[in-house]
């Protein structure tokens, strides 16, 4: 039986682009080869390529106005690096609303000053900061817009004149935002869009160029721009199976149709939260996120009966990270809204027999 998977990441992709992934395993489009057998320069895969690109680009509004789309690897881990090596010449602003925005703030410290312009750490980040204010002389401004590991999300995003990156990796192409006040936007796939393997990200070119460092090509924003993400092997799987993804979501109606159905699973699995006397959330709640929803048991509550009740119901992937315990449960863009109507009759079964 397939389960009720609530993983974070890796986590659920859509059960038909599984499906057409696994065939390009064995033979792409009926060309006698297999996906991960061709060259990257064939016609075949370079087209993928850039239906990837033309799709990422596509669904965030952003096609015509300056940006291209790179899949790139080492993960969004890489991208707190890579950011850096290219934006920042003196000095860079850091919203710091979790793990990821800490990582991503200890990788840039190598390459100049860094202010924080707030931090939630005080109350282990189960809030956005706000009312906090960006320096005018910075090279840019970095945030986190979701923040997978204590289930917050940042529902509006200042408005500056330096660039504005943010990490998106775990709500990318679940919302409608107005994408072309970011400069970088950069997501690995292993979220919302395809395997784990490649980090799409999406860049306005004309922010390139304007550090005097020596960029080692790897690493180089540009160097990727001028080779259309070809200037190595491309992952190749990852980059497919985003395609498809990209693809699927496109048919469905694109951002705005996926948001009115991840609004629906939010409601009706914080509703039960806050309704259930047995469960308390985590995040604050105008802060909470709408991909990875943060929740305890109550005090006192012991946890064996719910334990056995959600894994007899054949849910998978929602105990807390490590940092926050408790439960999470991820309702990334592929979950049907049924998924978590069969967790919130758990919750309400677990109720009843208490
Ligand atoms: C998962 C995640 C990362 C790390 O991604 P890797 O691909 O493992 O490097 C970074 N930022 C956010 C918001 C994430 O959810």
């Amino acid at each position: 039986m397939k389960k009720h998977n609530f993983s974070a990441g890796p986590c659920i992709l859509p059960q038909e682009v599984m499906q057409k992934a696994a065939e390009a395993v064995v033979e792409l489009d009926n060309i006698g080869l297999s996906l991960i057998e061709i060259s990257h320069r064939s016609k075949e895969f370079v087209a993928i390529m850039e239906k990837a690109q033309k799709l990422a680009l596509e669904h965030l509004g952003l096609e015509d106005k300056g940006y291209k789309a790179l899949f790139l690897q080492g993960g969004a881990s890489m991208e707190f690096l890579m950011v850096a090596y290219n934006l920042l010449q003196n000095k860079a602003a850091y919203l710091n609303s979790g793990t990821w925005s800490t990582k991503a703030i200890k990788e840039a410290k190598l390459f100049g000053e860094l202010i924080e312009v707030a931090s939630s750490k005080d109350a282990n980040f189960n809030y956005i900061p706000k009312g906090y204010e960006i320096p005018g002389d910075i090279d840019y401004f970095h945030c986190t817009s979701n923040n997978t590991i204590f289930g917050t999300q940042m529902m509006e995003f200042p408005s500056i004149d330096a660039p504005l990156v943010c990490d998106m990796s775990s709500d990318i192409f679940s919302r409608q935002l107005d994408f072309s006040k970011f400069d970088i936007i950069y997501a690995g796939a292993q979220k919302n869009m395809g395997p784990a393997g490649t980090t799409l990200v999406v860049i306005k070119e004309d922010i390139l160029g304007k550090v005097d460092r020596t960029i080692p090509s790897m690493l180089d924003y540009q160097i990727h721009l001028g080779k259309d993400s070809m200037f190595n092997t491309p992952p190749v799987f990852a980059v497919y199976t985003s395609m498809l993804t990209l693809q699927w979501l496109k048919d469905l109606g694109g951002i705005p149709a996926i948001e009115k159905v991840n609004n629906a699973k939010a409601s009706l699995l914080y509703n039960e939260i806050d309704r259930n006397p047995l469960f308390v959330g985590f995040a604050a709640k105008e802060d909470r996120s709408k991909m990875n929803a943060t929740f305890n048991l109550a005090d006192g509550v012991q946890s064996e009966v719910f334990d056995a009740l959600w894994k007899e119901a054949g849910i998978n992937g929602i105990n807390g990270h490590r940092s926050v315990g408790g439960y999470r449960a991820s309702m990334y863009n592929a979950m049907p809204l049924e998924s978590v109507q069969v967790l919130v009759d758990v919750m309400q079964e677990f109720e009843r027999k208490s």
